[in-house]
């Protein structure tokens, strides 16, 4: 499908890529280097890298009434604003951006204080002491970009990203966010500017700042890029795209070059930190393509997911592991033939906000892995009312994905022959249809992880896979 606008690209970049002077100026490098393909830049930016958690912090703290604790990470935060801006600027442009930022910690203070007092947090207070860090970051990299001839331009993300009220984790208002970009965002570009806006947060119709939740710039970039219709948005961090499994483990891991929405969502899910599908899903939808590329290796080509997967000659794409995972068996005889027992049994993580990874079950066991965490003893105790319970920590999961296991006979075949010496605890293969996912200990994670890379990416297809490394 061609876009509509196809020399716009929706450019974000996360905490790291603008975690300091150095950092910034690499990301103007970049920016520039669009620009002077003929490509009309929109920028995306995270707090600077931290901040979103130490601004947390600080709100925790004066919420349980600890106000000196909380306005001292506020001074930090406020040195390291200013610190930072005062490397990169100079002259009028650091005198205004210093008196913006004083000006904004002076609020953020008060805010804190008044949390302080009152000794309660909201969920509507807490987004507002959050944004400060977009709000910030933005700012700052708005001014970089104007004294390195960019055009920088910055644009309040409330004004454009319009949500409903669900604070921490507002949700997105699509059509209102349209209109507001092409009101505001898309006349700035066409004067030739670069606008730079914050991700993470946005506002209510009535202008209450709201958040749309960890890891939220994702999902600006996919709103920004979705609403301008534009022809690609890159998400920029630090590292090389996706590759065919964790560098660290396996020496041989390949870029993989591109990979479909579907892919990608489930890595992710299994472990791939690089960034939350869900989160361009908006994107994904209007067929615009989503890169993933490193900002400390800007000519890396990194990796370009789309709604569809081109055919690969290799059965998967990639093999990601999650460890310190925790299985937990429970068993009792009473399961047999009852019904409402599973649900009361997910009832208990669901109490403890426990996500589970895997699930199997037979007549009288369920197995469920989970996220180590210091809560699993009071989980047991209470599953214990019910069953026998076991716990076993230190377990890792491995989970193969591809779009083209689908259909295919005798790979499950081949993957467990290739690890025929090490023991498998859990088995499943996702309703997904993409992915085949399995138990082992942590200690055997490279050996399983080493033999499995070699038997399905011995001879990878050059279309999907960036062989070249290999030279
Ligand atoms: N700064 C926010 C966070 O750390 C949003 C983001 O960076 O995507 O979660
Ligand atoms: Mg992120």
């Amino acid at each position: 499908m061609s876009a509509a606008r196809a020399k716009l690209v929706v450019m974000k970049f996360g905490g790291t890529s603008v975690e300091d002077a150095a950092a910034m100026r690499r990301t103007a490098a970049i920016v520039r280097g669009r620009r002077e393909r003929g490509l009309e830049p929109v920028v995306v930016v995270s707090a600077m890298a931290k901040v979103t958690d130490l601004l947390l912090a600080a709100a925790a703290a004066a919420g349980r009434g600890h106000k000196a604790e909380a306005l001292s990470i506020s001074a930090r935060l406020r040195h390291r604003h200013i610190e930072t801006a005062e490397k990169l600027l100079c002259g009028e442009l650091f005198i205004e951006i210093e008196k913006s930022i004083q000006k904004r910690f002076d609020s953020l203070d008060d805010l804190l204080r008044g949390i302080a007092a009152v000794g309660e947090l909201t969920p509507r207070t807490g987004d507002k002491v959050v944004s400060y860090g977009e709000r910030l970051s933005s700012r700052i990299v708005a001014a970089a970009f104007a004294q390195e001839g960019l055009n920088g331009a910055h644009v309040d993300a409330r004004k454009c990203i319009v949500t409903d009220d669900h604070y921490g984790k507002a949700v997105p208002q699509e059509a209102a966010i349209e209109r507001a970009l092409i009101a505001q965002v898309l006349p700035l570009v066409e004067e030739g500017k670069t606008p730079v806006m914050g991700g993470f947060i946005g506002a209510t119709t009535e202008g209450i700042t709201t958040t749309l939740g960890r890891g939220g710039s994702d999902f600006t970039a996919a709103l920004v890029g979705g609403g301008l219709h534009a022809g690609a948005i890159e998400i920029w961090t630090d590292v090389n795209g996706i590759m065919t499994t964790d560098p660290r483990i396996c020496g041989d891991a390949l870029r993989v070059k591109t990979i479909s929405f579907e892919e990608a969502a489930e890595l992710a899910y299994f472990g791939a930190k690089v960034l939350h599908p869900a989160t361009i899903l908006p994107a994904v939808q209007k067929s615009i393509p989503v890169w993933v590329l490193n900002s400390r290796n800007a000519a890396n080509e990194g990796t370009k997911i789309t709604a569809m997967a081109p055919p690969c000659a290799s059965p998967f794409k990639s093999i990601a592991v999650k460890k310190r995972l925790t299985i937990i068996d429970v068993v009792a005889s009473r399961m047999l033939m009852s019904h409402g027992y599973l649900k009361a049994v997910f009832e208990v993580f669901d109490r403890y906000h426990c996500a589970i990874d895997m699930v199997s079950t037979s007549e009288v066991s369920i197995s469920v892995t989970v996220d180590s965490n210091e809560r699993l003893p009071e989980i047991c105790a209470e599953l214990e009312k019910m069953a026998d319970v076991k716990m076993e920590g230190a377990k890792a999961l491995i989970c193969m994905v591809g779009e083209d296991i689908r259909g295919q006979s005798g790979i499950s075949g081949r993957v467990f022959s290739a690890i025929r010496h090490i023991n498998v605890r859990m088995i499943s293969q996702g309703a997904s249809e993409i992915n085949m996912s399995f138990m082992i200990e942590e200690s055997d994670v490279e050996e399983a992880v080493r033999s499995l890379h070699a038997e399905f990416f011995a001879d990878p297809d050059p279309a999907i896979f960036d062989v070249e490394a290999w030279d």
